[in-house]
């Protein structure tokens, strides 16, 4: 059984508008935990009080490595209507490492199980979305399997957010079906924390528990180790490439 992953593939510090640590409050905190990295994911603008729209890009001016722990460039868009479009403009998006999209009812109210899921697999056609983040939530309900191989087919990732059992209610049953989907159809992971706040960086025993209990393949989670996170990475960017999608460099 895995009982820690290697990199937070999902962080918010204050910028986000309702988190409550800095980023180098977040840093120290997986420094103490022995991680690899944390990706920093801040909600785009359309969350009230999200960070501005160039966050992104604007995330350049960081250092790699804050306390020994890396820092991934990366951002959590906003789906904003059922054709899987987001708050965030490829001059933008097109500067992250890893990046997630989201449903958030604050921002798109949630539809049909049909309409849900034609967002969400709607966005992961989108080349620099990485991962669907918590489709468990109960308010959002979608078709999983739909999801599910719609992002393996395009060779990216399901979320299991650890946060989702701190505060969407109902969502853990939701979460124990997403694993056993994914490891029916061995679909990848990621598995989160979504943190808010320095303490719940990198804490998601309770994620890491729930997909044990399933006998989730550990080759499946992503982020269990510094090595396949950065597998992903470089499948990442030769999809980029491969699809015409890098950045061109200046
Ligand atoms: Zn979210
Ligand atoms: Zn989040």
């Amino acid at each position: 059984m895995l009982n820690k992953i290697a990199v937070d593939t999902h962080t918010h510090t204050v910028l986000s508008g309702h988190a409550w640590s800095t980023l180098t409050e977040n840093a120290n905190a997986a420094a103490s935990l022995g991680m690899h990295g944390i990706c920093l994911t801040e909600h785009g603008p359309r969350i009230p009080g999200g960070a501005v729209d160039y966050a992104p890009a604007a995330q350049m001016m960081l250092p790699t490595l804050i306390s020994g722990v890396t820092i991934f460039r990366g951002v959590e868009a906003n789906i904003v209507d059922f054709a899987g479009n987001i708050d965030i403009e490829m001059r933008f998006i097109n500067r992250t490492e890893f990046a997630l999209a989201s449903i958030h009812d604050i921002v798109l109210k949630p539809g049909t199980p049909e309409e849900n899921t034609a967002a969400l697999v709607g966005v992961l056609s989108h080349p620099y979305i990485d991962m669907v983040g918590h489709i468990d939530d109960a308010k959002t309900p979608n078709l999983y399997e739909e999801v599910i191989l719609a992002a393996k087919d395009l060779g990216k990732l399901i979320e299991i957010n650890n946060n989702s059992l701190l505060v969407r209610r109902g969502s853990e049953p939701n979460i124990r079906q997403i694993a056993r989907l994914c490891k029916k159809h061995q679909a990848r992971v990621c598995v989160s924390s979504d943190a808010h706040f320095w303490t719940m960086i990198g804490n998601v025993s309770p994620s890491l528990m729930l997909i044990d209990d399933i006998g989730f393949p550990d080759e499946l989670v992503v982020n269990r180790s510094a090595d396949s996170f950065h597998a992903y990475l470089a499948e990442r960017a030769d999809r980029l490439r491969r699809t015409g999608s890098i950045r061109k460099k200046r």
